[in-house]
């Protein structure tokens, strides 16, 4: 079998979701935007499927030549390739190589009628999950304020989740971002949900070593299990000198380019408690099983960033990470339901707070295809309007 076309059909969908010119998430006044679904297709007529993918000219000056006639059962081989070609374009970062990753990985599971889950190796169906909620804002009702914070939580709490992180204010939402701000935060939270839920901080990704000392201090008051990127993770020394001043666990590195390979640095150099990684940060679902294996070579916990069907099976394959990222969250933007692109919701949480993997071939997404082909328009670009890679 063989890689005979790739395709990208960028279609329209109306959200209440935009980004700030950083990248943050917000919620807003409902508006059209686009997404792009990324079509392989063999042969012999098999067909894997990606959402978010990248724009048709970077399918057809990049990702064709590397892809056409190859076996798409050699995804190793087409992965190492990918990552070869970032060594002399900009073109094509990891994020980028994940979504074709992942399609292949949907295509293979289609094919063979199985979930990619069980197609590595099971080890779960069910992961608990915590809300993870949308950056701070300065919408009356929305992310305002630390009462806002604590009045959603208990939301989410009576909603099933017994785990919740915060991220808070940031740059360039005016007056941030301030730790004490980010502290009174996580205060009014744990005062109202209580000490039985879970509490994680994923604050401004800027922060000095005194201020990211400072906050993580506080909040390790609070008895919160982690402090995500509160510095640039450029700066792996940073994070050895933070994580060796406290006995809360530090998180990381996230965002970091690199894949597997930098984050093994961070793990012999101690910068990181638990190793993060997402399936779309590092490049697919093939590099990241090799950071599962490394962290569990080193007894670390390895905890997934972000939803979508990619990260919920990956996470189904492993027994060294406790959650499923579900977010963003915001009070002003409805919550638990599909993508108009989809049937039905992929990950449904239930009562006791968990998520439950679909057994629907490949990645298991209940695509609307009439949905895709109604509102599909002649550009290229790649959709921004997702509050994740998803
Ligand atoms: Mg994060």
């Amino acid at each position: 079998m063989k890689i005979s076309d790739i395709k990208v059909d960028t279609f329209r969908y109306r959200t209440k979701w935009f980004r700030d010119y950083e990248g943050h998430s917000c919620a807003g006044a409902e508006r059209w935007t686009t997404n792009n679904m990324l079509t392989i297709r063999t042969d012999e007529g098999a067909e894997g499927y990606f959402f978010a993918g990248p724009s048709q000219g970077v399918v057809d000056s990049l990702i064709k030549p590397a892809l056409l006639g190859q076996d798409p059962f050699f995804r190793e081989k087409i992965w190492q390739r990918m990552r070869r070609m970032q060594k002399l374009t900009n073109s094509l970062p990891d994020m980028l190589i994940a979504h074709v990753d992942c399609a292949l990985w949907d295509l293979a599971g289609r094919y063979l009628q199985i979930p990619v889950y069980k197609m590595i190796g099971a080890a779960r169906t069910r992961i608990p999950a915590y809300a993870s909620i949308n950056a701070g804002d300065d919408i009356p009702g929305g992310l305002s304020s630390p009462e806002d914070y604590a009045r959603f939580s208990e939301e989410l709490v009576r909603d099933g989740f017994k785990a919740i992180k915060l991220h808070t204010w940031m740059s360039p939402l005016p007056g941030a971002p301030d730790v004490k701000r980010d502290v009174a935060a996580c205060a009014a939270v744990r005062e109202a949900v209580g000490p039985d839920i879970t509490l994680m901080l994923d604050p401004h990704h800027h922060y000095d070593r005194i201020e990211a000392l400072y906050l993580s201090r506080e909040i390790e008051k609070l008895g919160f299990l982690w402090i995500e990127e509160p510095m640039n993770e450029y700066s792996m020394s940073s994070y050895v000198w933070l994580n060796g001043k406290l006995d809360m666990a530090v998180l990381g590195p996230e965002n970091l380019e690199g894949s597997y390979q930098s984050r093994a640095e961070w793990v012999t150099s101690g910068a990181c408690d638990m190793l993060r990684g997402g399936t779309g940060e590092v490049g697919g679902i093939t590099p990241i099983l090799k950071l599962i294996h490394l962290a569990q070579a080193f007894n670390l916990r390895m905890e997934v960033h972000g939803g979508g069907p990619h990260n919920m099976h990956v996470l189904c394959t492993m027994d060294n990470g406790w959650f499923y990222e579900w977010g963003l969250l915001h009070p002003m933007v409805e919550r638990y339901r599909p993508f108009p692109w989809q049937k039905t919701l992929y990950d449904p949480i239930d009562a006791e707070g968990f998520v439950q993997v679909p057994e629907r071939p490949g990645l298991g997404d209940d695509i609307d295809f009439d949905y895709v082909r109604e509102h599909t328009i002649d550009e290229g670009a790649v959709g921004r309007g997702a509050p994740d890679v998803y």
